[in-house]
């Protein structure tokens, strides 16, 4: 017996004016898949993990989330089903290129704040909760820290940190080393690493392909908004069957 499916997709398209961004995208995500997106700039990553916690909304196609159907999106607008569409939100956890934190709060005030807001956690659990989450990414000692006195790599791991508290079920990670000076891309890394062992649920854009092969269960090739090529890392990253997706990879070597 196969598990629920955590996410689904069947159809996805999403379109800003003219421009057809997602172009069908049917993808199935099980509990426990950690999956590598790639893909070239302005190839659809960032609008596809934004559509799966619904930050863009699908212009059309169906988006299930456990199971339950969230929206069902026609060419005529997208009918949502409001209980699922903020239960998703809040079970989707999302890390972005450019940390997004507060700047006006610490690092476990940023760690906090969704867990008191959202949750509707009490001060003192949301505090303790905050301290164990900075403690997993190693900044148990920067928690009364400011963003701007934390380097980028630290700034990320708040914002994991930050994205954990939420008690995701799903992970989303958007190009989450690509601000960072080289330096510090290991210790973000590290982290997520870490968060596979632990067996979540995670979808990763990357263009570290080395971390992707050891990290992925499966790999995605997005081209102009749909999946051209997927399959297991060691098929995907070295027997790449479309000319596209060799192409591509060729300008990482
Ligand atoms: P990637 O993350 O793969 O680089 P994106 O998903 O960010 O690609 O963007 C895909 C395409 O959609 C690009 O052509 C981009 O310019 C366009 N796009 C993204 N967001 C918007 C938006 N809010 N309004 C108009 N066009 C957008
Ligand atoms: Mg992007």
């Amino acid at each position: 017996m196969t598990a629920q499916p955590v996410i689904r997709t069947e159809g996805l398209r999403k379109r800003f004016g003219d421009l057809v961004v997602l172009d069908g995208i049917d993808l199935t995500v099980a509990p426990g898949e950690r999956i590598a997106i790639l893909g070239s700039s302005g190839s659809g990553k960032s609008t596809l993990l934004r559509c799966l916690n619904f930050m863009e909304l699908p212009s059309e196609g169906r988006v299930h989330f456990r199971g339950e159907p969230v929206g069902t999106a026609t060419g005529a607008g997208v009918r949502y089903r409001e209980r699922e569409l903020a239960a998703l939100r809040r079970r989707v956890g999302m890390v972005f290129q450019q940390f997004n934190l507060f700047p006006h709060m610490t690092a476990l005030e940023n760690v906090m704040e969704g867990p008191l807001t959202v949750l509707g956690q009490n001060r003192r659990e949301a505090e303790a909760a905050g301290r164990a989450q900075l403690a997993k990414v190693g900044l148990a000692d920067k928690a009364g820290e400011y963003p701007a006195r934390l380097s980028g790599g630290q700034q990320q791991r708040v914002a994991i940190a930050r994205a954990l508290a939420m008690e995701p079920e799903v992970l989303l990670f958007d190009e989450p080393t690509s601000s960072l000076d080289p330096e510090l891309v290991g210790e973000v890394l590290r982290v997520i690493k870490g968060l596979a062992e632990e067996g979540r649920t995670m979808l990763l854009v990357t263009h570290e392909l080395g971390f992707a092969y050891h990290f992925a269960t499966r790999v995605l090739f997005l081209h102009d908004g749909r999946i051209l090529e997927e399959g297991p890392p060691a098929e995907i990253l070295k027997a790449p069957r479309q000319e596209r997706l060799r192409t591509f990879l060729s300008r990482f070597t």
